[in-house]
Order: C-alpha cells, then structure tokens, then sequence
C-alpha cells in the first residue's frame, strides 16, 4: 500500500517515534512523506521514504496530485492544531481530497495507532481490492 507521513513542526518528534515503533509494519509498504519529515524519519528508521518537496514548498500538494490520481491508499498527517501554518489552504486541500476520494486520513497519534495497526491487521484491502477493479475497468 502506499501510504503519506506528514507532520508539522512540532509534531515531528512525535511521527520519528511513531515510525520507529511500527517500523516492522511500515517498512511492508511504500511510504511516501513532504520533505522534512520524510528526512527525519529515513535518518532515525532507515525507511526506504520517497521524498516529496517540503510541505510549505509544495509537498502537501504533490501528495494530494497522489490521491486525485488514486494512488494513495492512507495518509498519517500529524498536525499541529495550536501554530498557524504558511501553507495552511495547502493542508486543507489535502485534506479535502483525502474526502473526495474516501482515503483514510488519520490527523493525530491516536487514530495513527489504529490505523497502523489496522493495516497490519489486513483492514486496509479494500484499497487493492478497488484499485484492481479500476484496472480491471480500464483493460475493458
Ligand atoms: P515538512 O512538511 O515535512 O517538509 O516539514 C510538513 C508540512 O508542514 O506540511
């Protein structure tokens, strides 16, 4: 599965911890993460993390071209709801999109862990289940 890790400022140390425990489950998936935090994480991990651009740089949005496109399948946004971001309409739109499109979008540790344990539970397979009969679709 593919799977988005954002996390605002001061949030990150919280997402470095949370990867470093559930590491034996990311690390079955595709992980794809905004700049700084993907860095961070692939440092403490060694996750193998694509790196989009920095969330104020754009990276929110190049996530949110993912799952406009279908190709993502979760996305674990730690946010930070008491500092004002610069790119704030980037993260509302993503998170609009995560809605268009009925991605999971998990926005605090909370529902993170739920998550996480969720897809390593199997709970997640719909997801492949609707991206094969999308393909299946379009080969018709
Ligand atoms: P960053 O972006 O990982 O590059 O800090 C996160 C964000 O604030 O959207």
């Amino acid at each position: 599965m593919n799977i988005a890790l954002i996390a605002h400022d001061k949030k990150k140390q919280e997402i470095i911890n949370f990867a470093r425990a559930y590491q034996y489950i990311l690390k079955e998936h595709q992980l794809y993460a905004t700049g700084t935090t993907g860095s961070m994480i692939m440092e403490v991990t060694g996750l193998d993390i694509h790196l989009f651009q920095s969330g104020p740089l754009g990276g929110d949005q190049q996530i949110g071209a993912m799952i406009a496109d279908d190709n993502m399948d979760m996305v674990i946004f730690f946010r930070d709801p008491l500092t004002a971001q610069p790119h704030e309409p980037d993260v509302s739109a993503l998170m609009r999109l995560c809605d268009v499109y009925q991605i999971p979008l998990a926005t605090n540790i909370a529902a993170s862990e739920i998550f996480i344990r969720g897809l390593h539970d199997g709970d997640f397979q719909w997801r492949e289940i609707i991206k094969q009969k999308k393909t299946k679709g379009k080969q018709e």
